[in-house]
């Protein structure tokens, strides 16, 4: 029998088969989940053909996690297909590379940051209260962050922004936890995906990684990070939560 075994899980923030969101999707079903993803705009279209490459092809949702119409709708979206959701993951991030990454932090506008800050944190919370009226007791939610306890180079406002993605976990794991629901994190390392690819300078850190790693890294490999979410997801951590798992082949236990 699978982790995942008759779990309901909505998956937000899948674009391509490289997205640790699509990841997370074919593990979760292959541990007998029904997976729901979802992504916004352009990017929607690329995500439905995408979805057929998963092993059971799942609704898509649409859902731009900045406009409150679709967070407002979310729930009565996701009634159409299933009744309830064990597990929500908030796999979605954006900062604007020209203006905020890649050696621009001294310049990034606060329009641009305000975006940042909205889309990468202070979304897991819009995210989950959407969500919420579908989840019981025992349901889990699980985000992706980048270690933001030092800084980075070129990582800039997004190592901002992952701050306050942590920081909205605990106080969502403080806030939910008398519910019953679960908040945690997967701390991950640098993966190639368009997220990714689009900062500047991202190769430094994929550097990094390759020669400090105790593990070793892999930086093509989403299943690491996919399986801790899972397992995140699953009934193994009934009494954790407000945690961040680092999947970085070690490198934060590192120092030099
Ligand atoms: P990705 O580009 O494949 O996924 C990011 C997703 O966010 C995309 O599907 C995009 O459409 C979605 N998104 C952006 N703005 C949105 C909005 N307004 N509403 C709804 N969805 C929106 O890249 P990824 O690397 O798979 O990113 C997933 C998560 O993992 C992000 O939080 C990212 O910061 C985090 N992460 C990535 C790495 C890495 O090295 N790739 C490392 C650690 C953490």
């Amino acid at each position: 029998m699978g982790l995942l075994e008759g779990k309901r899980i909505l998956v937000a923030g899948v674009t391509m088969d490289s997205s640790i969101g699509f990841a997370v999707a074919k593990v979760a079903q292959e541990q007998g989940a029904e997976v729901l993803i979802s992504n916004f705009g352009r990017a929607l279209s690329i995500t439905r053909r995408i979805a057929k490459r998963l092993p059971v092809e799942p609704v898509v949702l649409e859902l731009d996690v900045t406009d409150q119409t679709h967070l407002d709708g979310l729930a009565d979206q996701v009634r159409e297909h299933v009744d309830s959701l064990d597990g929500v993951v908030h796999s979605i991030a954006f900062g604007n590379p020209e203006t905020l990454l890649g050696g621009k932090f001294l310049d990034g506008p606060w329009d641009d940051v305000a975006q940042a800050l909205q889309v990468s944190a202070y979304s897991l919370k819009s995210l989950t209260m959407a969500a919420k009226p579908l989840m019981a007791p025992g349901s889990s939610v699980v985000g992706l962050t980048f270690d933001a306890t030092v800084s980075w180079p070129a990582y800039d406002w997004m190592g901002v922004a992952k701050a306050g993605l942590e920081s909205t976990s605990r106080y969502l794991a403080r806030y939910l936890g008398p519910e019953g629901i679960r908040v945690n994190l997967v701390s991950a390392g640098p993966l190639r995906t368009i997220a990714a690819k689009a900062i500047p300078g991202f190769s430094d850190l994929e550097d990094l990684w390759t020669t400090r790693s105790p593990l070793g890294w892999d930086n093509t490999d989403q299943e690491p990070t996919a399986k801790a979410v899972c397992a995140l997801l699953s009934d193994f951590f009934p009494a954790t939560t407000g945690e961040i798992v680092h999947v970085d082949g070690g490198f934060h236990a590192t120092g030099a």
